[in-house]
């Protein structure tokens, strides 16, 4: 732009600075002595003028790419070429008589304009060309490099004319580069050196709060063969597809990378728990599940992980993908599919999580698992209410495993939906048989996870279920985390609603260790609340605790909830549950949960007269 723009406007100052002078020599003139002659000079000279105007204002107009505007004193255009239009989108009619400020300048440049404009118009202090960011009649912005003109300060009638170049071609050329030279054009990722950068400042963010961080190397197994077999097409729209899913489940603070074909890398920074790190590497193994479709038609795709940590496997971003990569070739040895942590401890933990679900999914056909019930009692009367219904896996060749441990499992996988079926079904045949011996008890409470929701019809099919034994609302309730409630969607939200305008009785299991904000109880469809057993475990010694405890009762009341306590171990405890009015208490202190058969005794027990229980 630069040599062809300042030609112009040289040659447009030289123009009119001489004209304007030959017109006041003539008006001088004029004033002096109107003699023929003069007049005739007179006439010629006003001839010259014109056609010097109309010229200069053909080019102007033919002048495609610079837009020129013409301002009076107040700032109102006078003058407004095509290219202004094409580049403000105001078409000239509509700008004449408009001024500078409210046309194209951005509010915030506003008050700058103005000033510097009068500045010029009283002090004849120059406006400098700069870089601009205007205005279109859209509100987008407009990059231009702008010159003043200015003519005539100091007189009554200063004019500036202002002549923009548009930018934005230039300016996207240089976005363009700068993102060539950052990311990934493929995927858009980072590319190797960007992510390098952002994994070192991740490293001293992590050490500055003494933080852990997870990278994870994921090498797509076979990805010639698709390639081969399909075409590189066919591979770049897996590439693309797979960081989509990547993207899905990181969260802004995460970091990813394609550093080179098939290989990704994503930082997992602030993260340290032992579970928390597994449960990531998880997140990112689910990204393959389901399948691609290429071509046409489904494929299957797998990846080996490899991963290290900071501090242990490193601490510079070069250090820790060269050891995720290490592991992550020791994977391939694996297989495919397979998963190494450079860190030989949680490696083995990995192995053994793998191994439990395998032999999970097969317990459900063996036999090896069973339920649990534990009483709920009247906190007043000690009289059992309800029961729990809490799953127990024996296996037939080891030690039994609690469902605190199998439970998240299961969750990582479609198993959770065969799991939580079996205990419906359990469950509902259970109180089926206790109803048809005549045992007096109330409802049997099935807990619900959050992956057991995700599934479309859960709901219709706990309805179909409990149809299925003839059994209805005051025969099973349902049990929630806060948690899943506040991630629930509308869906869920719609059918818990409709659960509970059939008289279904849901409650809100282990209240006070989520995101615990007493103000979204009004919004869910729930009849009552389980305060946590931490609460309970620490009331008496913690005043802090206690006050929760206690606001948390206060509010459940107030809304119209059951209160109930869990985890009562000891007099003390159920001395303070009473204090503070809750409804119903569970806990080691009355009930330990129990196998089916001694429940029954239990229960028989009290039909027959005898008192039962610890408490
Ligand atoms: P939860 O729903 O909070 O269940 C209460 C847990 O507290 C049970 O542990 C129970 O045995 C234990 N408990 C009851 N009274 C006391 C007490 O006085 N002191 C102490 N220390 N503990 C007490 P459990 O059976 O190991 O279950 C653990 C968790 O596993 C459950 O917590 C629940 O979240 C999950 N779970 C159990 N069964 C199922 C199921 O069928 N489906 C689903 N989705 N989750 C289940
Ligand atoms: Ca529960
Ligand atoms: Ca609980």
């Amino acid at each position: 732009m630069g040599g062809y723009d300042v030609v112009f406007r040289r040659w447009l100052i030289l123009r009119c600075h001489k004209l304007a002078r030959r017109w006041q020599q003539l008006r001088a003139r004029w004033s002096e002595a109107q003699s023929d002659s003069v007049q005739d000079d007179i006439e010629l000279l006003r001839r010259q003028y014109l056609e010097s105007e109309q010229r200069f204002r053909a080019l102007l107009e033919s002048l495609p790419r610079v837009a020129v505007q013409g301002y009076d004193r107040e700032r109102r255009v006078i003058y407004w070429n095509e290219a202004s239009t094409r580049l403000y989108g105001y078409g000239a009619a509509e700008a004449q008589g408009q001024s500078l400020e409210e046309l194209i300048i951005p509010e915030s440049m506003r008050e700058s304009v103005i000033q510097a404009h009068r500045a010029w118009v009283r002090e004849g202090v120059n406006i400098p060309a700069e870089e601009l960011e205007l205005q279109h009649k859209s509100g987008e912005p407009v990059s231009v490099f702008s010159h003043h003109v200015m003519l005539g300060e100091h007189t009554e009638n200063p004019l500036m004319f202002c002549v923009d170049v548009d930018l934005s071609a230039q300016k996207r050329a240089y976005r363009e580069l700068d993102f060539a030279t950052r990311f990934d054009a493929l995927t858009r990722l980072p590319n190797r050196q960007t992510f390098e950068v952002q994994l070192d400042e991740a490293i001293v963010d992590c050490r500055r709060q003494s933080a852990g961080m997870m990278l994870v190397y994921l090498d797509i197994d076979d990805f010639v063969a698709i390639n081969d077999a399909l075409s590189y097409e066919q591979g770049d729209r897996l590439l693309v597809e797979l960081a989509r899913r990547l993207h899905r489940v990181t969260e802004a603070s995460d970091i990813m990378s394609r550093l080179s074909g098939d290989e990704f890398v994503i930082a997992f920074p602030m993260c340290q728990r032992k579970e928390m790190l597994l449960q990531l590497v998880h997140k990112v193994q689910e990204v393959l599940h389901s399948p691609f479709l290429l071509d046409g038609s489904r494929h299957q795709v797998t990846a080996c992980l490899g991963i290290s940590l900071y501090p242990d496997n490193g601490k510079t971003a070069s250090e820790l993908i060269r050891n995720a990569d290490v592991a992550k070739n020791r994977a391939k040895l694996d297989g495919r599919g397979s998963v190494w942590f450079f860190d030989q401890q949680l490696h083995d933990q990995l192995l053994y999580q793998h191994r439990l679900v395998d032999r999970l999914a097969k317990a459900l056909d063996s036999g090896e698992l069973s339920l649990h019930y534990q009483p709920q009692v009247s906190a007043a009367s000690g009289r059992i209410e309800n029961l729990e219904a809490l799953l127990r896996w024996q296996p037939a060749d080891g030690p039994p495993v609690s469902p605190a441990e199998f439970i998240p499992l299961a969750e990582r996988s479609d198993l959770i939906h065969r799991l939580s079926d079996w205990v419906m079904e359990t469950a509902c045949q259970q109180r089926v048989l206790w109803r048809d011996a005549g045992l007096a008890i109330g409802r049997i409470d099935i807990n619900f996870s959050g992956r057991q929701m995700s599934r479309p019809d859960v709901f219709q099919r706990f309805e179909d279920c409990l149809a299925r034994h003839g059994l209805g609302p005051r025969d099973i309730g349902l049990e929630l985390t806060e948690n899943v409630l506040i991630e629930a969607d509308d869906h869920i939200l719609e059918g818990l609603r409709r659960l509970h305008d059939l008289g279904f009785r849901i409650a809100i299991d282990d209240f006070g260790t989520g995101y615990s904000s007493l103000s979204y109880l009004k919004h869910f469809p729930v009849t009552a609340l389980k305060i946590d057993r931490a609460f309970v475990r620490d009331a008496p010694d913690q005043p802090k605790d206690r006050a929760i405890m206690e606001a948390a009762i206060f509010i459940g009341h107030r809304l119209g909830l059951e209160v109930v306590a869990e985890g009562v171990e000891n007099r003390e405890q159920l001395a303070l549950v009473r204090e503070m009015r809750c409804d119903l208490v569970q806990g080691f202190y009355f009930f330990r949960p129990m196998p089916a058969l001694e429940m029954e005794r239990v229960l028989g027990s009290l039909v027959t007269g005898h008192p039962s229980g610890s408490g």
